[in-house]
């Protein structure tokens, strides 16, 4: 096999089962890029050689003896650092959790363990997973494979350039406002925000619970399927977690694969889309849209008045969510202590210096804000119309779910911007999410998958939407597109790029 790092995790998930490669083999691959590369980019915070290639060589041994292995045993994948990881530091990109070993695997994480896929560390982040450029992570920031001196996007922007950069087949990553889509828009690859409740919460590090959810960061839709499949399902452990069994989003993704859009109801978006968005990024909207209805879909224009509204709710929300997970950061139960530098060391002045010293100033300043807006005398002008607008929100969707089997959009309204174009001017850097954080605040799901370059020959998303629980149809509907432009490019956007910044 030539490069084992370029083929897609069913490709090699296909040449383990048949024996033609084995897993040893394909994680020491993505270990050698992740050395030669990430020196660069910086998708990993860190990276566990020894317990990746100690699975992979006990899944070749189980495989050699006959064993019946899931079919993605042996396939790497990398986890993003606010997922804890028994025995592997996990940070959530945060100076206050610098050297902290959880004692507990997140659910997903043991289910990564229980299909046997080694994993080959974790990716760096924006802070506690606030921001949309990954700058904010306090161990300096991770690099868009397309372009070294741009931002991956972020949150989750170690888990999308580390499988844009070939360094995993395979990523993991959260989004509570748009930390999955956003990265796959700006890194030319596909995430997947699941429905709320589909993926475990249990063991994420928690930004904001009523909006947080885990998903796959992939090169392909078929990929992001087969790691939910594996990933997600109902959990016990997770009050919020879906009852039902879910289907296969693989074989959605597969049935989806014919291009055949036949009747299918493409809902617009008047509200995404328009003022704010750069014209490249709505040309390769506009393309992809067409390509759509040249496979039998329909396009219907759909009204989301209340989405103008979503940011500012979300901004209240999100942050008063964030300022009361992020109490039990207080210098006596994990990570960093500091001590108060002169004067009594009283519980509340350890408590002080600790967080005063271990967050980061985007961290310090949704604390803020949340405490402010969950305050007595505030809390029903701020964070009550914030949970109203969120139901308008949702009545927004039913009604256009009425029109529509499926909404589009842009995924985010640029391309890729220079890093610290933005990081000064934190309004600016909320705008990135205008477009996906709706479906946070209504729980439903959403999938980014590249739509083309747009005219700065940087990578643009289309973001499908579909309603709470039909996450199989934005595979499907995912899939068909995908298929449908990769005969239009000849192959892989990322493939048909520029050559990527990092060494082929
Ligand atoms: N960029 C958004 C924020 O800063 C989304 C974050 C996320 O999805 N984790 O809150």
């Amino acid at each position: 096999m030539s490069d084992l790092t370029r083929l897609t995790a069913a490709e090699l998930a296909t040449a383990l089962t048949a024996g033609e490669v084995s897993s040893v083999e394909v994680t020491q691959a993505h270990l050698d890029r992740i050395a030669a590369v990430d020196g660069d980019v910086h998708a990993f915070l860190n990276v566990d050689a020894e317990g990746a290639l100690g699975e992979a060589a006990a899944v070749d041994a189980a495989r050699a003896a006959g064993e019946k292995l899931h079919p993605l045993a042996g396939v790497p994948v990398a986890v993003k650092d606010v997922v804890v990881t028994k025995g592997q530091v996990t940070t959530a990109g945060s100076k206050i959790l610098e050297g902290w070993v959880p004692p507990y695997d997140a659910t997903l994480v043991t289910r990564l363990r229980q299909a046997r896929m080694p994993i080959l560390g974790k990716t760096n982040m924006d802070e506690f997973a606030m921001g949309s450029s990954t700058e904010h992570s306090a161990y300096g920031p991770t690099r868009n494979p397309w372009d070294l001196d741009r931002i991956p996007g972020g949150s989750g922007g170690g888990s999308a350039a580390a499988v844009a950069a070939y360094e995993a087949p395979l990523a993991i990553g959260t989004d509570t406002g748009g930390s999955i889509r956003q990265p796959a828009a700006v890194t030319g690859t596909v995430g997947v925000k699941p429905t709320y409740g589909s993926v475990s919460r249990y063991g994420l590090i928690a930004l904001a619970s009523s909006l947080d959810q885990a998903g796959p960061c992939t090169r392909t839709v078929l990929d992001a399927g087969l790691l939910h499949d594996v990933i997600g399902g109902h959990d016990p452990r997770d009050s919020t977690s879906l009852p039902e069994p879910a289907p296969s989003y693989a074989d959605a993704a597969r049935q989806g694969a014919a291009g055949d859009l036949q009747g299918l109801r493409v809902g617009v978006v008047n509200e995404l889309g328009g003022e704010g968005y750069d014209p490249g990024v709505r040309d390769a909207f506009q393309k992809a849209l067409d390509t759509m209805v040249a496979a039998g879909a329909d396009v219907v224009e759909v009204s989301c008045p209340s989405f103008s509204a979503a940011l500012a709710a979300y901004y209240l929300i999100l942050p008063s969510e964030a300022s009361s997970n992020l109490a039990k950061f207080d210098g006596m139960r994990y990570g960093l202590r500091v001590e108060p530098s002169e004067g009594p060391v009283t519980a509340e002045r350890v408590m002080a210096a600790t967080r005063g010293a271990g967050f980061g100033d985007e961290v310090k300043r949704r604390i803020i804000l949340g405490t402010y807006a969950l305050s007595a005398g505030y809390y029903d002008a701020y964070y009550g119309s914030a949970q109203k607008v969120r139901t308008l929100i949702q009545r927004d969707f039913a009604a256009a779910f009425e029109q529509a089997d499926v909404l589009v959009s842009p995924t985010t309204p640029t391309t890729a911007f220079p890093l610290g174009s933005k990081l000064e001017d934190p309004l600016a850097m909320y705008l990135n999410d205008v477009a996906t954080i709706p479906a946070n605040l209504a729980g439903v799901p959403g999938l980014s998958l590249p739509s083309g370059l747009s005219d700065d020959g940087l990578p643009a998303g289309i973001q499908i939407l579909a309603p709470a629980r039909q996450d199989a149809r934005l595979y499907a509907v995912g899939a068909a597109l995908e298929a449908l432009l990769l005969q239009q490019w000849g192959g892989p956007l990322l493939a048909h790029a520029p050559e990527l910044a990092v060494a082929r």
